[in-house]
């Protein structure tokens, strides 16, 4: 716990750009900085002024207040800062401070100072502050040099009307848009190692996410039904609490598996998939659908396939996926912390019924024809009836980027 106050200068880069609709988007990524941080013990607070994001606290843990704002969407990078008051000798004490403590713990040889000044009020230039600064840290710290081409301490100084800002170190976020600033859509949330990637992209543009999940009891345990909850878990990390579906699936399984020749039942399920998540969509005002698929990266992930999947829907389904490849996907997922959870061996409904030898190109018109002997339309309402609805809360934990 630290005791003095602490400062997190914010940068956000494409929300920047979106002209009159900028204020909306910062003060939503202001929303979604403080509602993530009730999820650590600390008073810090988030503002927005004079076009710059702060977060400031007194009281919480360093580490997971850093966590946040590091998975939070819309913030492209930022940096701890010490404010000073606009005051030449404050100025040059605070910078030294903040080179000593960049310097600890690794071998620093090089720094220089990089100034701007936006309040011209103050009376030295940016040049000037360059030389003062870098004079006053040099007169203390005699085994280091300046180099403006490639120091391995950046010291950085902003002048600007409330203050006077230094920091040393930029650490990166997540990019992208608050989330909640693009509507919302829902995730097909499988327990594999894709769908919870395609989700994170979708946050990542800003899309607030439901998920569902189609569970198959007693043919897939209560273990992957938990597996698939930690997964959405570790989405809402990102988010903030997500709504999940558990469908009750067996009875359409079932249906298919008696009535349906077996090289189609993969596109049959899949058709159903998509009838109910459109139909849970629609009740909770999402616009798409989101999956996990990608073009070519299983036999059924063809465009064939995906045509006599997506006529059932009248939503756009969305594929963030679709152009990777699978060692990229696995890359991201340990990235976000999806991965060693996906790769728990649980069952998935769709493993338990998959037939020896699926169609990977459906005729659209065969598909519609073998599946006529279903009663679709009961069989969906029956589904969507019997779906149970569960929030999921973001952990309390985080990655360190200490
Ligand atoms: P994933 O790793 O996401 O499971 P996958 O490579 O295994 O994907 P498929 O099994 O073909 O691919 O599934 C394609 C997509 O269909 C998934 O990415 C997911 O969006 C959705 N999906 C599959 N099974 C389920 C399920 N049981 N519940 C919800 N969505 C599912
Ligand atoms: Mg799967």
């Amino acid at each position: 716990m630290s005791e003095s106050r602490e400062l997190l200068l914010v940068r956000y880069g494409e929300i920047g750009l979106k002209g009159k609709n900028r204020s909306h988007f910062v003060s939503a990524l202001v929303k979604n900085l403080q509602k993530a941080l009730e999820r650590v013990d600390c008073d810090a607070e988030v503002s927005h002024r004079f076009g710059r994001v702060y977060v400031e606290w007194t009281r919480g843990d360093r580490e997971a207040i850093y966590g946040v704002v590091a998975s939070t969407f819309g913030v492209v990078s930022f940096s701890p800062a010490v404010r000073v008051p606009l005051d030449q000798e404050a100025m040059c004490r605070a910078a030294e401070e903040a080179f000593r403590s960049a310097r600890e713990g690794r071998t620093v040889k090089t720094f220089k100072v990089e100034a701007r000044r936006s309040e011209k009020a103050f009376p030295l230039t940016s040049m000037e502050i360059n030389r003062a600064v870098g004079g006053y840290v040099l007169r203390r710290h005699r085994d280091i040099s300046v180099d403006v081409h490639d120091p391995d301490v950046t010291l950085n100084i902003e002048v600007r009307s409330e203050g006077i800002l230094i920091y040393s170190r930029v650490i990166p976020g997540p990019g992208g848009l608050p989330v909640g600033t693009s509507s919302k859509a829902m995730l097909l949330l499988s327990g594999g190692i894709d769908s919870p990637v395609a989700g994170w992209y979708a946050l990542k543009r800003g899309i607030a996410l439901e998920a569902v999940h189609f569970h198959s009891f007693p043919f897939t345990s209560e273990r992957s039904l938990q597996k698939v909850r930690d997964l959405c878990q570790v989405l809402a990390g990102y988010a903030g609490p997500i709504p999940l579906h558990v469908v009750h699936f067996t009875e359409v399984q079932r249906a298919i598996q008696q009535q349906v020749p077996s090289s189609f039942r993969i596109t049959v399920m899949r058709r159903f998939m998509f009838r109910i998540a459109t139909a849970l969509a629609e009740a909770r005002g999402a616009l798409a659908l989101v999956t996990g698929e990608s073009v070519g990266q299983v036999a059924s992930q063809t465009l064939e396939s995906m045509r006599a999947i997506g006529e059932v829907t009248s939503l756009p389904v969305l594929r963030p996926l679709v152009g990777f490849d699978k060692h990229e996907i696995v890359t991201d997922a340990r990235r976000i912390g999806s991965y060693e959870l996906s790769i728990l061996p649980y069952e998935d409904c769709c493993t338990i019924f998959v037939p020896e030898n699926p169609q990977t190109r459906p005729k659209l018109e065969r598909v519609r024809k073998v599946e006529e002997p279903l009663d679709v339309d009961a069989l969906v309402e029956e589904a969507v009836g019997r779906t149970e609805l569960e929030i999921i809360e973001p952990p309390r934990t985080f990655a360190s980027v200490l």
